[in-house]
C-alpha cells in the first residue's frame, strides 16, 4: 500500500508528453524563460542564471538550426526520471537530429543533448515499386557513399523525405579530388552534367545558392540549388547541391529521361561537390515521404542491374553509356 502511494506520487511528477513537447519547442525557439522555470536545482547551479541556460540552449540551436519537421517523439523512464526524445529534420544538418530532454524523478528539467539521429524513419513505402522508368541521372562512373535502406548503409534514413536517398561522388584512385581539394574545381564531380532521371515536368528550381568552399557547408539551405521533377503517378525526383547558375530548365518545362538539367555542385548542406538524389511522394520535400528508387539498366561494380537500388560503396554507371565506351 505504501509503495503504491509513492508510485502514484512519482507518476504524477513526470512531465506529460505535451509538457515535454512544449519545452522542446522552447529549445528550438530559444525561449529560455520556460526552460528556466522548470529547471532542476542542480541544472540551475550548473548554469548559474537564465543567461547561462540561454547560452547552453543557443549552443544547441546554432549547431542544429531551425526545426523543419518532427519525425518521431518518445518518452522513456530513466533512473526514476524521464527522457523525452524528439527526432527532427533541421536546417543545419542534412540528416535527422535527435534532441533529448532529461527530467528528474520530481519532473524538473535537468539537461538536454542534441545528437545525430540513427534510427531509420518509420515508413510504409518499403514495398513501393518505382513506376517511372528511371535511369541514373549522370554518365560515367560514380561512387555511392550513402545508399540503401538501413542507417548503416545510408545516413539519410532517419529523415522521411530522404528515407531512400543517395549521395554519389566521383572517386579516382584514393579520393574524390586532385591537388589539395581546397577548391571545388579540384573535385572530379564538380561541373559534371546531370540529367533528368525520368520523363516529367519540372516543378521547382533553385539556382541562386552560392556554392560552398569545400568542407564549409552553408546552413539554412538544405539542398542548395535543386530541381524537382514530377514524373506523374505520385513520383517526384529531387536533385540537390547543384552548381549555382547551372540549372538549364525552368518550372513547367517538360523533360525527358537523359535530358541535361544542371551540373554537379557544392551548394546547401554539402561539404564537397556531389549529387544528392531522392525519389519522393510529394513535390514539397518538407512534407514528402521518400520512395525507393529502382533504376533500370545500370552497372554496379561492373555487373548489369536491370532494375535495382544502388547500394553503399558500389561504383555505378548508366549501362547504355558504358557500352558505347
Ligand atoms: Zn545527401
Amino acid at each position: 500500500m505504501f509503495t503504491a502511494a509513492l508510485l502514484s506520487v512519482a507518476l504524477s511528477q513526470a512531465p506529460s508528453l505535451k509538457q515535454a513537447r512544449a519545452l522542446a519547442e522552447a529549445v528550438y525557439e530559444g525561449k529560455t524563460a520556460q526552460l528556466w522555470r522548470t529547471a532542476s536545482a542542480s541544472l540551475k547551479s550548473q548554469v548559474k542564471d537564465e543567461a547561462g541556460l540561454r547560452a547552453l540552449v543557443n549552443q544547441v540551436r546554432n549547431g542544429v538550426g531551425a526545426e523543419v519537421r518532427v519525425i518521431t517523439e518518445s518518452m522513456v523512464d530513466r533512473d526514476g526520471g524521464t527522457l523525452y526524445r524528439r527526432v527532427s529534420a533541421v536546417t543545419n544538418w542534412a540528416r535527422g537530429m535527435e534532441l533529448e530532454l532529461a527530467f528528474d524523478p520530481a519532473g524538473a528539467f535537468t539537461g538536454l543533448i542534441a545528437r545525430p539521429a540513427v534510427k531509420d524513419a518509420p515508413t510504409i513505402a518499403g514495398l513501393h515499386k518505382t513506376q517511372t522508368p528511371l535511369r541514373l541521372p549522370f554518365d560515367g562512373q560514380w561512387f555511392v557513399l550513402w545508399g540503401g535502406r538501413k542507417y548503416d548503409d545510408n545516413r539519410h534514413t532517419p529523415v522521411p523525405d530522404m528515407r531512400y536517398a543517395m549521395d554519389v561522388f566521383i572517386v579516382k584512385g584514393p579520393g574524390t579530388f586532385t591537388a589539395q581539394g581546397l577548391r571545388n574545381e579540384d573535385y572530379y564531380a564538380w561541373g559534371q552534367p546531370l540529367f533528368a532521371p525520368g520523363d516529367g515536368v519540372v516543378l521547382s528550381v533553385v539556382n541562386d545558392t552560392p556554392d560552398n568552399e569545400p568542407n564549409r557547408p552553408r546552413p539554412g539551405v538544405l539542398y542548395g540549388n535543386s530541381v524537382v521533377i514530377d514524373h506523374g503517378g505520385g513520383e517526384f525526383s529531387l536533385l540537390g547541391h547543384l552548381q549555382k547558375g547551372s540549372v538549364v530548365v525552368k518550372p513547367g518545362d517538360h523533360v525527358s529521361a537523359g535530358q541535361l538539367i544542371a551540373r554537379c555542385g557544392n551548394s546547401g548542406m554539402s561539404t564537397e561537390p556531389h549529387l544528392h538524389y531522392q525519389l519522393m511522394d510529394d513535390a514539397d520535400w518538407k512534407k514528402a515521404q521518400g520512395l525507393p528508387a529502382q533504376f533500370q539498366n545500370f552497372l554496379a561494380n561492373g555487373r548489369l542491374v536491370e532494375r535495382g537500388e544502388p547500394l553503399r560503396t558500389q561504383v555505378i554507371s548508366h549501362a547504355a553509356v558504358e557500352a558505347r565506351r
